[in-house]
């Protein structure tokens, strides 16, 4: 899946608050990055010329020239499906329904481009250059506002029917939980995502409960995120540390049903909510190891991601870099 060769590729990132744009060799290496903000309420047409531009800082950036890329691939956050290109949904872009993405940025770009889920791009990136270089079976999942994933099954990134397979942040852990963007109750990232660790704290200091958090929010309890959260526990703030102990937990409960479902050898864990570290990953690999089947769970190792932030879009340029060169081959 992972190539070794003299391309150069353009891969993005396309999320609902950033667009971060870069060029790459095969090996993984940045030439350029541009970062831009997701104009993303005003609308696709809006989002896809944000792309195209920071794609040309980028290009201009490492001095090369659109024709001498290979491919462009794009990591883009929501429902689709690569083989089409087509984007069907995304919580994190509003109104978007349908869109022929891969197909429009193709023709604004003039360059041969390929659509991947975001998480599957950077599940794709820790397999060619990070975490989980020489992993068979490994599941990749992001801990951040919400929680995505990416399954990796005998070195093949799993995709599904219609493409839309990797959806572990949707699976239900509490059958009456709070309603999630997806339209279902108790989702996994409704209990053990960054927005749900801030939502508890807001709960409960709306409830009046004994804390330091909102010190760390400039005393407005809506400026309450898990970074003010964790800022807070760091300094023995205990209702942070409770909360973040049961974040974990319910990452933990997550957990254990992807283990005894696919007895992965490696799960790596990315996204901003895993900085947190032990405090949230102590209490999530301990809850997995109380819940999954203790010979598939002795079976898995853990990784932190490798890549950090760049595992997206190296994984979507390794993504187009593949892609092209099965259709050179056929
Ligand atoms: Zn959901």
């Amino acid at each position: 899946m992972c190539e070794n060769t003299d391309d150069l590729i353009l891969g993005v990132d396309l999320g609902g608050t950033k667009i971060l744009t870069a060029v790459t060799n095969s090996q993984g290496k940045i030439l350029s990055r541009d970062h831009s903000i997701t104009p993303a309420k005003k609308g696709h047409e809006a989002v896809m010329q944000s792309i195209l531009e920071s794609a040309q800082r980028a290009l201009e950036q490492a001095d090369v020239a659109i024709s001498e890329l290979t491919a462009v691939g794009i990591g883009a956050p929501g429902l689709s499906n690569s083989e089409t290109g087509i984007l069907f949904t995304s919580p994190n872009l509003p109104g978007w329904q349908d869109i022929p993405l891969r197909d429009i940025m193709q023709e604004k770009l003039g360059k041969k481009t390929f659509l991947i889920n975001d998480a599957n791009a950077a599940a794709l990136g820790e397999f060619c250059f990070g975490a989980a270089r020489g992993a068979r079976n490994f599941i990749y999942i992001t801990l951040s506002t919400g929680i995505g994933g990416g399954i990796v099954i005998d070195g093949k990134i799993y995709t599904g029917a219609i493409g839309t397979a990797g959806e572990v942040g949707h699976m239900t852990i509490d059958d009456n939980g709070p309603i999630c963007n997806c339209g279902n109750k108790g989702c996994w990232e409704t209990l053990a995502s960054g927005t749900a660790l801030a939502r508890e704290a807001k709960h409960r200091i709306k409830e009046g409960a004994r804390t330091s958090i909102l010190e760390y929010a400039k005393n407005d309890v809506e400026k309450v995120t898990a970074q003010v959260i964790y800022s807070a526990a760091e300094q023995g703030d205990s209702l942070s540390k409770e909360l973040i102990a049961r974040t974990g937990y319910y990452v933990g409960v997550g957990l254990a049903n992807l283990i005894n479902i696919f007895n992965p050898e490696l799960i790596v864990i990315g996204g901003g909510l895993s900085n947190i570290g032990d405090m949230l990953l102590g209490p999530a690999l301990k809850t997995a190891g109380e819940r999954a089947y203790k010979e598939a769970f002795q079976a898995v190792r853990f990784a932190s991601a490798g890549l950090g932030r760049n595992s997206g879009v190296l994984g979507a340029a390794a993504f187009a870099l593949q892609e092209m060169r099965k259709l050179l081959c056929e």
